[in-house]
């Protein structure tokens, strides 16, 4: 896959280099190009913001730089999606990801300052924005989007089922992990997963996403109902963690 960037501060994405990232750039699985608009100038000041029309505060970037910038790009893959990282995008999510995962090229233009002169969205493809709030400029934001898409790329982790499980994939959250000692500060890893049963294994972990979803982000399962199975699979979790009237009466005697 290959990855343009449009940005000022190209080294930030040297961060990329790391882990998994890292071995996707390094093996060759993704290359990244950097377009920085500030070569792309002609002034002696090499300007890449202007002030804002009507005034106000801050500067805004201007248009030449980015399109030549752009044009750079679209000249060694004419196909890239130019995607624009701005807030008043739209928020991205795991779905979202997945479908960029499939392209072939993508080409990030990140803000800055008070963001990009308007007369820029003719060349714009998508926008997303990583949250509503807003960050100094769009480096983080692609960087976030990258290493999201990065992870689904086929060969990226070193587990191929290890993404499948990640939350939001399956539109769930992820199930508890657990690693040794045995027990800590008193407590102990369930027992099902030290039982070397598969079966009960896969069975508990889709319980525990499912009961997750349903305790933290229940708003998942409106957008994708669930199966048959995995009802049942929920409703056992209900059961086995609704309180008792111990549990209540031991709470009180704390308070
Ligand atoms: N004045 C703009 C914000 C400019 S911040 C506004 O209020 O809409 C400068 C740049 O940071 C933006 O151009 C954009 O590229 C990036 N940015 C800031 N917050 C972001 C977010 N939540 N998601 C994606 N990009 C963001």
């Amino acid at each position: 896959m290959w990855l343009g960037i449009i940005s000022l501060f190209p080294e930030i994405f040297d961060a990329l280099s790391y882990g998994i990232t890292g071995r996707a750039i390094s093996s060759g699985l993704v290359t990244i190009a950097h377009f920085n608009p500030r070569d792309f100038t002609q002034d002696k000041h090499r300007r890449v913001d202007d002030r804002p029309y009507g005034g106000g505060a801050g500067m805004v970037m201007k248009v030449e730089p980015l399109e030549k910038a752009i044009a750079a790009a679209k000249n060694l893959h004419p196909t890239a999606s130019v995607i624009y990282m701005n807030p008043q995008g739209q928020t991205l999510t795991q779905e979202i990801v997945q479908k960029l995962a499939q392209r072939s090229a993508l080409l990030f233009l990140n803000g800055r300052y008070e963001g990009i002169d308007e007369r820029i969205a003719t060349y714009v493809d998508e926008e997303y924005s990583i949250g509503d709030y807003v960050i100094s400029g769009g480096e983080l934001a692609s960087m976030v989007t990258l290493d999201a898409i990065i992870r689904c790329l086929p060969g990226a982790l070193g587990d191929e089922n290890s993404a499948k499980q990640d939350s939001f994939t399956e539109h769930r959250l992820d199930y508890p992990h657990y690693t040794r000692p045995e027990c800590i500060n008193g407590i102990t890893v369930p027992k099902v997963l030290q039982s070397g049963d598969h079966k009960a294994i896969e069975r508990w972990r889709l319980k525990q996403a499912l009961g997750r979803t349903w305790q933290r982000r229940p708003d998942l399962f409106v957008k994708h109902p669930l199966t048959i199975e995995e009802q049942t699979l929920l409703n056992e979790f209900i059961l086995e963690n609704v309180p008792t009237a111990g549990d209540l009466l031991q709470t009180k005697r704390k308070d």
